[in-house]
């Protein structure tokens, strides 16, 4: 038997996680592909809930988290640690998904060794190199050093090529988020908070709220807060649910405005089994995440972004998210807006599927193994 092609993956948060997850276990199903996985566990236990699901055990742990470290100190560590593990045993292939610190470093680290770096969600931008940051910078400095762009959308290539990036290392392949959540609703997996449990039963109306983006943290996050606990009072009828994030700088921010409000549950990040299950049982989404604006939509929920722009911005002309910023009056305003009018909330309350349609992983793949192997390629997504 010839000997499989190595293909290295490295990921560090759970929204990395959840996204690579699907691909992991296509390269697993592969007869010409082996994988690695390497986590550098920039976020330590998410990370653990995401490779419980998917039945993931990584390979190599770099173990680069420490509390309150700066971002060239994380990236220093991360090009350190990394490093002996490319020259000892180089892989044939890396792969990284999306824009964190760990993407930057794992890809220029890579291109230092020489070894082709594949980029899964290639191709999103914001057009303001300062929002998403650092992500938006973080993308464009892989994409620079990256031999396969695996853009999720149309659009995202187009990003692309007008970068000047060559039609033939870019395939188009939908968003693997939407694998994982078809693989994760599939499973059905029950809550452990008996709050969530009782909340789905009883059929409440639900705000689901999540916000940590960087740029955001300061005035604009109490901003937020400061709406949550509006937004409480003026319907005690709605449960707000905010799984908050393991960033103090973001918890010390919004949860001091909704302590001691009895329609407020607070919780630790969710297992991405249950969060998934509260998106579907949620009648609005506010939110500053990347995935969310790409899952929710899928489940039919409206979904209001807490940011200026977007990187996403198919589900934005499909009518189901809009952006609205993170002033406290506008999130108060538009939040109400879709409790108070049926016809608003009908019009932003349809299921699209701009980002995938669960095949994203078999297409990526396909054309890690025809740049490796020089099999065919698949066709691309279409939308
Ligand atoms: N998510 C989760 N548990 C939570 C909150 C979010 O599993 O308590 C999932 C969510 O479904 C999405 C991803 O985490 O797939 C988004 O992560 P995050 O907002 O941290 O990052 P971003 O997508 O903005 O990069």
């Amino acid at each position: 038997m010839t000997s499989r092609a190595r293909v290295m993956t490295v990921y560090g948060t759970r929204p990395e996680a959840i996204k690579v997850a699907p691909v992991v276990r296509a390269i697993e199903a592969s007869e010409r592909l082996q994988s690695v996985t390497v986590v550098t566990g920039q976020h330590r236990e998410m990370l653990d809930q995401v490779n419980e699901i998917f039945g993931i055990v990584p390979d190599v742990d770099l173990d680069v988290f420490a509390h309150g470290q700066g971002l060239n100190q994380l990236m220093a560590k991360l090009f350190e640690r990394l490093d002996p593990v490319l020259a000892t045993d180089p892989p044939d292939a890396l792969l990284v998904q999306g824009d964190t610190s760990t993407v930057a470093a794992a890809a220029v680290a890579a291109f230092y060794r020489q070894i082709p770096v594949v980029h899964l969600e290639a191709g999103l931008r914001s057009g303001d190199i300062h929002s998403p940051f650092p992500e938006e910078a973080n993308r464009k400095i892989t994409s620079q050093v990256t031999s396969l762009h695996l853009a999720p959308t149309a659009s995202a290539r187009d990003n692309l090529t007008r970068e000047d990036i060559a039609g033939n290392s870019i395939a188009v392949t939908g968003n693997t988020v939407i694998d994982a959540l078809l693989h994760t609703v599939e499973q059905n997996l029950p809550f452990t908070d008996p709050r969530l449990a009782h909340l789905e039963e009883s059929r409440t109306p639900v705000l689901l709220v999540t916000t940590h983006r960087r740029e955001s943290w300061g005035e604009a996050m109490h901003g937020v807060g400061r709406a949550l606990r509006r937004l409480a009072e003026r319907y005690p009828e709605v449960v707000t649910v905010l799984p908050a994030h393991r960033n103090p700088v973001v918890r010390e921010a919004v949860l001091p405005y909704v302590e001691g409000l009895s329609n407020v549950i607070v919780t630790e990040p969710l297992a991405y089994g249950e969060f998934t299950r509260l998106m579907a049982a949620a009648t609005v989404v506010l939110t500053d995440s990347g995935g969310v604006q790409e899952e929710a939509p899928s489940l039919g929920k409206p979904v209001l972004v807490m940011r200026e722009n977007t990187e996403r911005p198919e589900a934005v002309a499909a009518g189901t998210v809009r952006l609205i910023g993170t002033d406290e009056e506008r999130i108060v305003a538009e939040v109400s807006e879709l409790f108070d009018d049926a016809d608003a909330y009908g019009r932003m309350a349809t299921a699209v599927n701009p980002y995938g349609d669960g095949e994203a992983s078999q297409r990526c793949v396909a054309a890690i193994e025809h740049m490796l192997l020089g099999t065919p390629r698949a066709t691309d997504f279409a939308g």
